[in-house]
């Protein structure tokens, strides 16, 4: 299959990565010239669970992508601030037959791809996959993981298990997931609490869960999204998403150490965060729904204080 990964960060890496290596017509498209020249000029470099490899893949600057250059599947997966700004750049290579699969965290995102891509071609969900990426050109990719999603609207279900498939035997572990809204808000639990406070409180996931707040924090978030998720139709089950989240992050052993992605944004790149897309996403639908979010108003505003504080970009 020909398929554009539209966003080469940590995640489009990995996911290029494996899709190439399962015989795919992988091309990378990204918006970061340094990290674009250095995959086109060396490679990219990958730390494969302590398997070092470089790896050739075509990669195009955003703006600088052939208007007949096409594929069968493009992969999203810019930060949520980029993804706009990304899908403006391939408007013109997008066509009837272009499916669009958006695995970014949070919500909202399918409001900006139904501008430039028709509703039935449009597949959403998420990802347990993990990658950091360590400067232009490098990732190291570590773990397992999987993918869930399902086409936006009904009818599109064979296509959706034929994409699921194409990444399933590229070792992806990608599912059509027929209850693909209760999966994203379980995920987003994850990343509207460790995410934020990790940032806020400049600390990795072991060190907030073992502050005497943590489990009291948690809960009024989870608390709050159980809540709008249920005006969805969604049954967000708060106290099994908070036992996930103090059973498995915390640990030392395994993900305890690690720096959620947004302190890695905010607090060691300076970049703006995702925070609209994440806990933001749940106070507009409490707008919607009538049900008060002050948590949700609160962390996003703190974030927002925070990004302007450090004159992030
Ligand atoms: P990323 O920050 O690694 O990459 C996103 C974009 O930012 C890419 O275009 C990348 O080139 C650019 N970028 C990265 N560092 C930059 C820098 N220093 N200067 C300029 N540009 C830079 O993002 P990601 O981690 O791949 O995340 C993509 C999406 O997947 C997000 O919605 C994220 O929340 C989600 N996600 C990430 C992970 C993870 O482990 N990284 C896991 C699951 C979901």
């Amino acid at each position: 299959m020909n398929i554009t990964i539209a966003g080469a960060g940590a995640m489009g890496s990995r996911f290029g990565l494996m899709l190439h290596e399962a015989g795919n017509q992988v091309v990378f498209v990204d918006g970061w010239k340094d990290h674009v020249d250095a995959i086109n000029k060396n490679g990219l470099q990958v730390n494969h669970d302590g398997v070092e490899k470089v790896v050739k893949i075509p990669a195009y600057l955003q703006d600088q992508v052939p208007s007949d250059f096409k594929s069968d599947l493009i992969i999203l997966f810019t930060k949520s601030l980029g993804l706009e700004g990304m899908l403006h750049s391939l408007k013109d290579t997008i066509d009837k037959d272009t499916r669009v699969l958006c695995l970014l965290n949070g919500f909202g995102h399918d409001e900006k791809i139904k501008k430039y891509v028709p509703e039935e071609n449009i597949y959403i969900g998420n990802t347990m996959w993990t990658s950091d990426l360590e400067g232009p050109g490098k990732v190291k990719l570590m773990g397992w993981g999987t993918v869930n999603f399902k086409n936006w609207v009904p009818g599109h279900e064979e296509s959706a298990h034929e994409i699921a498939k194409v990444l399933s035997d590229a070792g992806l572990g990608a599912e059509y997931t027929e209850n693909i809204l209760e999966v994203m808000y379980k995920k987003i639990c994850l990343n509207a609490t460790l995410n934020c406070m990790c940032a806020l409180l400049e600390c990795n996931a072991a060190d907030f869960g073992d502050t005497s707040t943590a489990h009291t924090i948690l809960t009024d978030i989870i608390t709050e999204f159980a809540a709008v998720a249920k005006a969805e139709g969604v049954n967000l089950d708060a106290q099994e998403a908070i036992h996930f989240i103090e059973t498995k992050a915390y640990n030392r052993e395994t993900l305890g150490l690690h720096y959620p992605s947004m302190h890695q944004d905010l607090i060691q790149n300076n970049r703006l965060t995702e925070i609209d897309s994440i806990n933001g996403a749940i106070a507009k639908k409490g707008r919607k729904y009538g049900i008060p979010t002050p948590y949700s108003n609160l962390v996003t505003n703190l974030i927002h204080a925070k990004e302007e504080l450090r004159k992030a970009k």
